[in-house]
């Protein structure tokens, strides 16, 4: 399996240049990974394909599954991991909200005779 570019590039053409083994075209315009190229990037100096590490959208490259039902799961992997991280965000988000607030309120002079 190759990785392939999808409709949600931008043609940045940062992964032009990224690619070590060259897969990475523009024909017609398009961006292009020739798959008798591509080694999904094994056998190289990276860990991760640098066509998604480098690329700014969050799937303008992609793996290519060939069976539906993988490629099913794996976008389904991919949102659930994407809403999770969202609540992540929302958590600690309040969480540093709150703490802040406290702390502001604890600087907050109180007036005499008034109980906190
Ligand atoms: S996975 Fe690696 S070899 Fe394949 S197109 Fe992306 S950068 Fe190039
Ligand atoms: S890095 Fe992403 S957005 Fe930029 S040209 Fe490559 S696939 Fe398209």
């Amino acid at each position: 399996m190759a990785y392939k570019i999808t409709s949600k590039c931008i043609s940045c053409n940062l992964c032009l240049s990224a690619c070590p083994t060259g897969a990475i075209k523009i024909v017609n315009g398009q961006h292009w990974i020739d798959p008798n190229l591509c080694t999904n990037c094994n056998g190289t100096a990276y860990s991760v394909p640098q066509c998604v590490a480098t690329c700014p959208t969050y799937d303008g490259s992609v793996i290519e599954r060939k069976d539906y039902w993988e490629s099913w799961f794996h976008t389904y992997n991919k949102v659930v991991t994407k809403l999770t991280k969202k609540q992540d965000y929302w958590d600690n988000w309040f969480n540093v909200y709150s703490q802040k607030f406290a702390e502001q309120l604890q600087k907050v002079s109180i007036p005499d005779g008034i109980e906190r």
